[in-house]
């Protein structure tokens, strides 16, 4: 199927909602109330890199906050002494 970008923009917006999604209701369990759409609830800084950690996204590595991409990123843990 060769669809182009713009073909599949096209169709999105011609095609009414209930042929492209499955709409279902669904109860939400176990949601955070950061990871709720809206505005930003909160906001940490990474303390490895400093960057700024968006919506409760941050892990935490000896009690401090780490952005993802420092927890994954790191091969230690700091230890919490
Ligand atoms: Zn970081």
């Amino acid at each position: 199927q060769c669809e182009t970008r713009e073909e599949m923009v096209k169709r999105f917006r011609e095609t009414p909602p209930e042929e492209l999604f499955n709409v279902e209701k669904v109860r939400i369990v176990g949601l955070k109330e950061a990871q709720k759409p809206g505005a930003l609830h909160t906001s940490t800084f990474c303390s490895v890199c400093g960057e700024k950690i968006a919506d409760d996204q941050q892990v935490y590595r000896g009690g401090k906050p780490v952005c993802k991409a420092c927890a994954i990123g790191s091969y230690y843990e700091v230890i919490d002494e």
